[in-house]
């Protein structure tokens, strides 16, 4: 093998399903210098094999699965792997990421990527062993729910540890946000990735690996590793690293319910009465048995639950995160915790996004409120708000596209679009995706994260915990003293398209690298210099030494990614707020009256991102010195043939 850098498996699978191929090719030497692995290699494939007339449910449309540099090392956290397509929901970039040992273990058995290539004739599953890979049939498994294949897997090999990705019901069934789901319960969940794969006739990924990686220069790698949990045991994140390890994510319930920002009632307000009943304490004080970590990682926030008796009563299975106490609770107000533990878990197992489901099903409720639909469109649910039962009957609806339940399962956009009328001012979603649980009225940057994520909106692209956690020195190490007040006045608009732009730039990073976001968002404990001290004596790539090179190579990789967008069509017209969160002042709670000043956030972003303020597009000086020069000829050509119409 030929491939110089370590910290890399070195080769990767290009599957044609068509043919039943499978091209076993080595890691591109230029993939990992300029684009480091996960999201950056694959908006690289994605860019060079997909485009316009791609249609993201068709053979011609590419998944990717991806792991990165970091993803299966010692460094904390290192569990993450991510896949990234076309995105069926929103027809624009998409990628999700999940937790657990499957990224490792794909490493283990030999491989940095996948990559899924046209259509299979019949059902199939990948199976991965120790430099090996087949497709094998997967008729038995088609139409099983997650639980149920995943076993089959295990129980088909005889080997209750390998790792799986699979897919459920949902997304079989061309429900535009089904999910992949991840050893049961961690979940590659927005946007509809496990629907690509449905599309594909490809149930599933099964890996199994003892193969180890290597580390360039193994002493310094270890020294920059207790350097870097050195910085995570500083007293100044101790607090919140101890509150993730006792709750969860779902601290977060009550956090961000103070600031006013929780989305209650489809995003009409950020406050929920009752949000200590879906809460934290109880979670914790009557649900949950035990504590789990994804590979190599010192915070471990995942828990299980078991729910003893009643309508809902469970086994041991993985509690929801707060994004799904969010969808299915205080979204929808419902205020029944072991009923959101019930539908987070049904969609689990249907393999579809908590999110976006429950965030369509509030959707829905509304409209149901205004009199814009009623029994005759719902095949006569009652969905008032916090309806428990017609919500339980829905999540089943949609997965199976029968009724009403078909129109949701095409998210709140085209179901808007299909319902009519005044339905589309309740749709909240950009780009056409559901916003996740961050009100932008209560938190001015979450405004512009919505508004800019290549994926639509959603927090995981450039979400800013400086604010709302107030790290001073943080942000005047980040900031510089002048700009470092403002930027963490949580409603000041005032530099904060500087500070998403930063955000980007290093999340794109921690997305290529592969890393969990704990440490580098909740809390900041990780920067552009840790990519510095860590990259190179795990991989001997001595760019990656250099801070300027890491900026510049997030900078890169948040300039592909757009880039990918534009030439689908996505301008500055598209990168906004649905009206609710842009035109609707905050009626109550702590934010009461807060609304983003998206405009001012935009000018400013496009100015630090370089990019034209009328469009969005990228100045090509810019992508000149990035190295994205190809990007650059394609936004010429593109240009020259707008001006010739
Ligand atoms: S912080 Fe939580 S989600 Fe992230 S790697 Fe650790 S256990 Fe997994």
């Amino acid at each position: 093998m030929t491939f110089p850098y370590k910290g890399y498996a070195g080769e990767y699978l290009d599957i044609d399903l068509e043919k039943g191929k499978i091209h076993k090719k080595e890691m591109k030497k230029e993939w990992a210098r300029l684009y480091l692995g996960g999201t950056g290699v694959a908006a690289k494939i994605l860019w060079d094999r997909t485009g316009p007339s791609t249609d993201p449910l068709s053979p011609d449309n590419l998944l990717v699965v991806g792991t990165g540099p970091l993803t299966g090392s010692m460094f904390s956290p290192s569990g993450r792997f991510m896949f990234a397509s076309k995105g069926p929901l929103t027809g624009v970039w998409a990628e999700s990421h999940s937790g657990g040992f499957f990224g490792p273990e794909l490493k283990y058995a030999g491989f940095d990527f996948v990559i899924f290539n046209g259509r299979s004739e019949k059902p199939v599953y990948l199976f991965i062993q120790d430099g090996k890979a087949e497709l094998l049939d997967a008729s038995d498994l088609w139409g099983r729910e997650t639980n149920v294949t995943t076993d089959m897997i295990r129980e088909k090999h005889k080997d209750p540890s390998i790792e799986t990705a699979v897919i459920g019901p949902a997304a079989e069934n061309g429900v535009l946000y089904g999910a992949i789901i991840v050893d049961y319960y961690r979940a590659a969940g927005r946007a509809g990735l496990g629907t690509v794969l449905g599309s594909k006739n490809v149930k599933g990924i099964a890996v199994s690996g003892s193969m180890g990686i290597d580390a360039h220069d193994m002493d310094a790698y270890l020294k920059a590793n207790e350097e870097e949990m050195a910085r995570v045991r500083d007293p100044l994140w101790a607090s919140s690293l101890e509150s993730l390890r006792k709750y969860g994510t779902t601290d977060l319930v009550s956090i961000i319910n103070e600031i006013g920002r929780l989305p209650t009632k489809n995003h009409w307000t950020g406050y929920f009465e009752d949000a200590d009943k879906i809460g934290p304490e109880i979670i914790a004080n009557e649900y949950r048995i035990a504590q789990e970590a994804c590979h190599g990682c010192v915070v471990g926030c995942k828990y299980i639950i078991r729910v003893n008796e009643g309508e809902f009563k469970t086994t041991p299975v993985g509690g929801p995160e707060y994004e799904t106490i969010m969808a299915f609770g205080s979204n929808c107000l419902n205020d029944d915790i072991e009923s959101v533990f019930h539908l987070g878990k049904r969609c689990d197992l249907l393999g579809m996004d908590t999110i976006s489901c429950g965030k369509t099903i509030g959707f829905a409720m509304e409209l149901y409120e205004k009199g814009i639909i009623d029994k005759e469109d719902t095949n006569g649910l009652d969905l008032s708000w916090g309806n428990i039962d017609s919500m339980v009957e829905l999540v089943e609806m949609i997965a199976k596209k029968e009724g009403f339940g078909e129109i949701l399962a095409k998210g709140t956009r085209q179901a808007a679009e299909i319902i009519g009328g005044d339905a589309w001012k309740y749709a909240v979603h950009s780009k056409g995706l559901e916003a996740s649980g961050q009100d932008p009225r209560a938190h001015q940057s979450v405004g512009l994260t919505y508004a800019t994520n290549v994926r639509g909106a959603d927090h995981l692209r450039s979400l800013s915990s400086l604010e709302e956690l107030g790290y001073p020195e943080i942000a005047i190490h980040r900031f510089g003293e002048e700009k470092a007040d403002d930027i963490l006045k949580i409603m000041s608009p005032k530099y904060k398209g500087e500070l998403i732009k930063d955000m980007e730039d290093l999340y794109a990073i921690t997305d290529s690298a592969v890393i969990c976001k704990y440490g580098v968002m909740w809390p900041p404990v990780y920067y552009y210099e840790t990519f510095a001290n860590i990259i190179p004596p795990l991989t001997g790539m001595d760019d990656w030494a250099d801070l300027a090179f890491v900026k510049s190579s997030g900078a890169r990789i948040s300039h592909l990614r757009r880039a990918y967008n534009h030439r689908l069509g996505i301008t500055r017209q598209q990168e906004t707020l649905p009206r609710r969160l842009l035109k609707e002042p905050m009626p109550t709670g702590p934010a009461k009256g807060g609304l983003p000043d998206l405009d001012e956030m935009l000018d400013e972003y496009y100015k630090y991102r370089g990019c034209d303020r009328e469009t969005g597009f990228p100045l090509e000086s810019k992508l000149d010195k990035l190295q994205l020069d190809y990007v650059a000829q394609d936004l010429k050509k593109r240009k020259m043939l707008a001006g010739q119409q």
